[in-house]
C-alpha cells in the first residue's frame, strides 16, 4: 500500500501459494510448519502452532481490506471454522501449541523430532505455550471486526458471514445499522436487516465464497435477478428503507480435494467446513503447572484447579481408510442434520449440528510411530483386507483428535 507497487502484491500470493504447495497438501487452510518448516516434513500429521492459525487470521483480513479478492476470506474462513476452534478445549480455557490435520495423541510428551521442538506441545494447558497464550486473543476480534467492510464507492460489503450488528456512514453520510444473523458455517441462509432514519442510496456488495456454485439473494422475499461466480460479488444497489431485509443463500455441497503428494489422501468438505474421523475423545485432567513447558509464566493468583490442563486419549479405533466415489462423493457420503445446540458452542464432538455418514476400513499397517505421532500416510495405493464399516465424520473445527486427510481404499 505504501509503495504502490503492485510487483509486492504478487509477492504476498506467491509466497502464499509457495508455501502451501511445498507444505501445505493438507485440509484446515494452514501448513506443517510446527515451528521451523521443513523440507520432507509435509504429512498432514504436521501442525501449526495457535498462534500462527491467529496471526493467518488477521492477515488474511488486512489482504481482504487491501485486495478486496475473496480467497483471503475463504481462507480465514477455513483456519477458523477447521483449524483454531480445535486449538483448544471448548471453554476455550486451556490451548495447545500444535494443531494437527491428522492427530491422534494430545499427551503430555515431548514429541521431538516429529514435531520440531522439545516439550509437551499436543496438551490442552491454560499457563504453557505462551506465545500462543498471548497471541490467540486477537483472531476472533479481527476476524468480527472484518466480517462487514465498507467499499471503495460509499456502500457496504459483507465479507465473511456471521452474525453482528454494524453501524456505518453509507451513501450521501447517512448512517446504519445492519444486522446480521445467520448460524453459517453450519447453515446456508445468511439473515440481513437494515435500520435507518431516512432512504439512502448506496451499493451492497456480498463476498460468494469459492466453494459455492449456486448463489442467490431474496430482497424483501423476492428472489433478485443478480448472481455472481464463486470468488465474486454480488453487488446490490438502490434506495434502501428503514426494515429492508435481505436474505443471502449459500448453497453447500459435499466436495472431494485429493492432496497428490501426500499420498493422493483426500477430504471431505461441505461447504467451508472440512470433516474428520469421529474418534471418542478421553480427557485426563492434569496438573497445568506440572505440565506446563519450562518457560511459561502465569499470574501467581491464578488456581490451577480453576485452570486445569487436559490430555485428550483416544478411545475408539482411528486407522480407517475411506471408501469413497471422487466423482460423485454424495453415493459415498451421507449428511446427517442435527439440532443447534442448546450452548450455541457448535464445535465439540457431542455439539456438533452436522455429521457425515460414512465406509471405511482400517489399514492395519498404519499406527503410531517411533516418535509417539500417527504414522505418516500409507504409500497410495493401499490395500487392507479388513472388514468394511460405518464411520462417523464430523467438522475438523470440532475434532481435537482427529484424521482429516484420509487414504483412499479403492
Ligand atoms: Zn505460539
Amino acid at each position: 500500500m505504501q509503495t504502490g507497487d503492485s510487483a509486492h502484491l504478487y509477492a504476498t500470493y506467491n509466497d502464499y501459494y509457495l508455501i502451501r504447495r511445498t507444505f501445505g497438501q493438507v485440509p484446515g487452510g494452514m501448513f506443517g510448519s510446527d515451528e521451523n518448516s521443513r523440507m520432507g516434513y509435509i504429512d498432514p500429521r504436521q501442525g501449526t502452532e495457535t498462534c500462527g492459525f491467529a496471526e493467518q487470521m488477521t492477515s488474511d483480513g488486512i489482504l481482504t481490506r487491501i485486495t478486496g479478492d475473496p480467497v483471503w476470506a475463504d481462507n480465514c474462513e477455513d483456519v477458523l471454522f477447521n483449524s483454531f476452534t480445535a486449538a483448544f478445549t471448548t471453554d476455550m480455557k486451556a490451548l495447545r501449541y500444535i494443531t494437527c490435520p491428522n492427530g491422534v495423541t494430545a499427551d503430555a510428551e515431548n514429541h521431538s523430532p516429529g514435531i520440531d521442538n522439545r516439550g509437551p506441545f499436543l496438551t490442552m494447558n491454560p499457563f504453557s505455550s505462551r506465545c500462543c497464550q498471548h497471541n490467540h486473543g486477537h483472531a476472533l476480534p479481527y476476524y468480527l471486526q472484518n466480517l462487514v467492510m465498507a467499499s471503495n464507492d460509499n456502500g457496504l460489503a459483507s465479507i465473511m458471514y456471521n452474525s453482528c450488528k454494524t453501524k456505518a456512514k453509507v451513501g450521501d453520510g447517512t448512517e446504519i445499522t445492519l444486522i446480521e444473523e445467520t448460524n453459517y458455517p453450519y447453515e446456508e441462509e445468511i439473515r440481513f436487516t437494515l435500520q435507518t432514519a431516512q432512504n439512502v442510496k448506496f451499493p451492497f456488495y456480498f463476498s460468494i465464497p469459492g466453494w459455492c456454485k449456486n448463489a442467490g439473494i431474496k430482497l424483501n422475499g423476492k428472489k433478485l435477478n443478480v448472481t455472481a461466480n464463486a470468488g465474486e460479488y454480488i453487488r446490490v444497489e438502490r434506495e434502501w428503507s428503514d426494515g429492508d431485509n435481505l436474505v443471502l443463500n449459500l448453497p453447500m455441497e459435499i466436495g472431494i480435494r485429493t492432496w497428490e503428494v501426500n499420498q493422493n489422501s483426500v477430504s471431505v468438505d461441505y461447504g467451508p467446513l472440512t470433516f474428520s474421523l469421529k474418534i471418542e475423545e478421553e480427557y485426563n485432567k492434569i496438573n497445568s503447572i506440572e505440565s506446563a513447558i519450562g518457560d511459561s509464566k502465569w499470574q501467581a493468583d491464578a488456581d490451577p484447579e480453576k485452570w486445569p490442563a487436559f490430555t485428550i486419549d483416544a478411545k475408539s479405533p482411528w486407522n480407517y481408510g475411506l471408501i469413497v466415489d471422487k466423482n460423485t462423493p454424495s453415493n459415498s457420503l451421507q449428511i446427517v442434520k442435527k439440532e443447534w445446540p442448546a450452548d450455541n458452542y457448535p464445535f465439540s464432538p457431542e455439539n456438533t449440528p452436522i455429521e457425515l455418514k460414512a465406509k471405511g476400513q482400517r489399514i492395519p499397517q498404519w499406527g503410531i510411530d517411533k516418535f509417539g505421532l500417527v504414522d505418516v500416510l500409507p504409500l497410495y495405493p493401499v490395500k487392507t483386507g479388513e472388514p468394511i464399516e460405518d464411520i462417523t465424520l464430523i467438522p475438523m473445527g470440532a475434532a481435537r483428535l482427529r484424521i482429516s486427510a484420509f487414504t483412499v481404499i479403492n
